[in-house]
Formats: C-alpha cells, sequence, structure tokens
C-alpha cells in the first residue's frame, strides 16, 4: 500500500503519522520526491484502514500496490534510484560502463586490462574470482587470491571493482570489493540474497537464463526487504531456442523494468551474444534502449583466455566501442 502525503506536510506530521503505521505492524518505507513524499507500507496491510487514512487532513491519496515486489517498485518510489558503486553512480542519469575480464588470471592481465579500459573510459572494473563453470573441469578462478590482485588493480588505478560471490561464506574476503555480482545462476539462491539483504553493499544481480522480469524484481526485493536497497540490475540474455547466440539478449528488460522498478538497469551484451562480433552493436543498442550502463568483458588475450575469451574484446576494440557509445549517449542523453 502506498499513501502520497500533500505537499505542505510538516515533518513532525509526518513522523506522527509514521509513528502510528508502524505501531499497525507495518514496515514504512519514506520516500521523498520534489512535491510529494510516499509512504510505502510493507508487510500485512490488509487490516489498515484504508478509508481512516485517506481521510487524515495530509494524506492526498491511498493506493493499494497489487504486485509482489514493493521496497524495488516504482509506485514506491516514482523518482530513479541512484546507486553509489564505490564512488561511481548509476542509474538516475549516470551512465557508467563496467568493463574487464571474465575471470581474474593473473597479476600482469588484471593490472593491465584495468589500466587500458579505464583509458578508454570505463568507470568500474570487473573480474571474476568464483567461476560458476557449467564444468567441474574448467577453470574454477583464483578465489582469494583472484580478489587480491583485482584490489591491487583497483590500488593502480583507482577504478571500483566488481566480482562475483557464489557463496555466502566467502562474504569476509570481498571487503574491499566495492559491487558484489550476483550470477545469473544465483539469481534465485536465495540465502545467498538475503545475506546479502544484511551488508551494504552495492549489489549487481543478474537475471537467471531462464527466469521473468518479475522473479528478477522478486530477488531484488529479497535483498531490498533485509534493509539493502543499492541494488542494480542486470540483463544478461535468457534462454530461447534460438542457439546461434549464446543466450537471448531481451533489451525489452530495460524499458519494461524502468516502468516496474525504480532501481538502475545495466545490460551485459557479453554473455548475452556469446560472440565478440556481437557486443558492441548489442551495447550500443542497450545504451539506445536506456539502460543505465553496459558490463563487457575484455581479454587482452582472447584466444588463451581462461574464460570467455569468445565473447571477450581486445582493449582496441573496447576503446572503439567507447568512442562509438560517446556518441549514441550524445544523442540518447542529451
Ligand atoms: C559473469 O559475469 O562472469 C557471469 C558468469 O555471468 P552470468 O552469471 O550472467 O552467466
Ligand atoms: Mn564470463
Amino acid at each position: 500500500m502506498i499513501t502520497v502525503l500533500k505537499p505542505n506536510t510538516t515533518d513532525e506530521q509526518r513522523d506522527h503519522l509514521i509513528h502510528w503505521l508502524e505501531g499497525q505492524q507495518v514496515q514504512v518505507h519514506v520516500s521523498k520526491g520534489d512535491e510529494y513524499t510516499i509512504l510505502g507500507l510493507v508487510g500485512d496491510t490488509a487490516h489498515i484502514d484504508m478509508e481512516l487514512l485517506e481521510s487524515l487532513e495530509i494524506v492526498q491519496s491511498v493506493k493499494r500496490v497489487s504486485e509482489p515486489f514493493k521496497k524495488c517498485n516504482r509506485k514506491f518510489h516514482p523518482e530513479d534510484t541512484v546507486v553509489n558503486a564505490g564512488g561511481v553512480l548509476i542509474g538516475g542519469g549516470h551512465f557508467a560502463v563496467i568493463a574487464g575480464p571474465c575471470s581474474v588470471e593473473t597479476r600482469e592481465q588484471i593490472v593491465g586490462i584495468a589500466e587500458s579500459v579505464k583509458a578508454s573510459g570505463a568507470k568500474l572494473l570487473r573480474g571474476g574470482a568464483f567461476k560458476p563453470r557449467t564444468s567441474p573441469y574448467d577453470f574454477q578462478g583464483l578465489h582469494a587470491t583472484g580478489l587480491e590482485l583485482l584490489s591491487e588493480a583497483k590500488k593502480d588505478t583507482g577504478l571500483p571493482i566488481v566480482s562475483e560471490i557464489m557463496d555466502l561464506r566467502d562474504l569476509d574476503l570481498f571487503a574491499d570489493v566495492d559491487v558484489i555480482q550476483v550470477g545469473a545462476r544465483n539469481m534465485q539462491n536465495f540465502e545467498l540474497l538475503k545475506g546479502l539483504g544484511r551488508t551494504d553493499k552495492t549489489i549487481l544481480l543478474k537475471r537467471g537464463l531462464a527466469n521473468t522480469l518479475k522473479e528478477l524484481l522478486m530477488s531484488a526485493e529479497y535483498i531490498m526487504a533485509g534493509g539493502n536497497e543499492n541494488v542494480i540490475l542486470c540483463e544478461r540474455g535468457i534462454r530461447t531456442y534460438e542457439t546461434y547466440t549464446r543466450n537471448t539478449l531481451d533489451l525489452s528488460a530495460v524499458p519494461v523494468l524502468h516502468e516496474l522498478s525504480h532501481l538502475p538497469v545495466v545490460v551485459d551484451p557479453s554473455h548475452a551474444t556469446g560472440h565478440s562480433s556481437l557486443v558492441p552493436s548489442m551495447a550500443l543498442a542497450a545504451a539506445a534502449a536506456g539502460a543505465d550502463g553496459i558490463m563487457v568483458e575484455v581479454h587482452n588475450d582472447p584466444l588463451h583466455a581462461l574464460c570467455d575469451g569468445a565473447q571477450s574484446l581486445t582493449p582496441v576494440q573496447f576503446d572503439h566501442l567507447m568512442g562509438q557509445m560517446k556518441r549514441v549517449l550524445e544523442v540518447v542523453r542529451p
């Protein structure tokens, strides 16, 4: 349920109403806009007398929110949320490019790629240390060492870092990681989501291979229900009957998620397509569709990459993409 307060409501009147509502065993989520303040009520609101609430002098309107996702719902928070990712802003007009290898491999590799993507204009560095691989015989990531090397690249370049967590028991290792990624395969790992909800880390939540957008939003809700509202949504392609591309990029996810939610939306064209030749056009299309950022895999030597080489851009290709991206952004975000 949402309660919209009239513009002239004083802080004292607002707090008094919040206190009364909390006494009815509901959580109150306050969103202060330029004109109106919206109180989002979460919990069992069935027993709240809507007519009584509506009759209060300071109340403009009261509406039930039929969707099961509340805190990430745009009705709760009409303005775009701007998420802080290690000092870099994403959302609400702030566009950010996250780039880096699928996996951290060596110090030279990650520091070298970090320096080159930074020079091309990337704002965050990605690199997997815990890799969710289909085969147990494939490279699984460098684990703690990978995160240490990523930290060194951060120290060297000043770029905030993004890395995937697969197990809450590793959380302490992520102290220096600015954005914790929840991969597609863990989108509905509810205990992981709840655990991350208890942290104050920025979370990049990727859409599952076979999940609907509403399910993605329910997973974001798990994180937010725990108190952590720093969530970025990521469309990375879904399974369809098409096999030419690794997945099918659902670009309409961008405007749909923006319609339903106030959270920032980034697009990963690398995992969506699986082929480096297709990455630039989909990255540009994502920006044109209104995405708040993109995440792109970049490798200094894609042919010898330990993971996802086929979809990785070289630093030169990435630099070229960034030049084109600048021009697209000038048109779609003047
Ligand atoms: C990744 O970003 O390296 C990754 C494994 O992505 P996804 O979870 O989308 O497959
Ligand atoms: Mn990858």
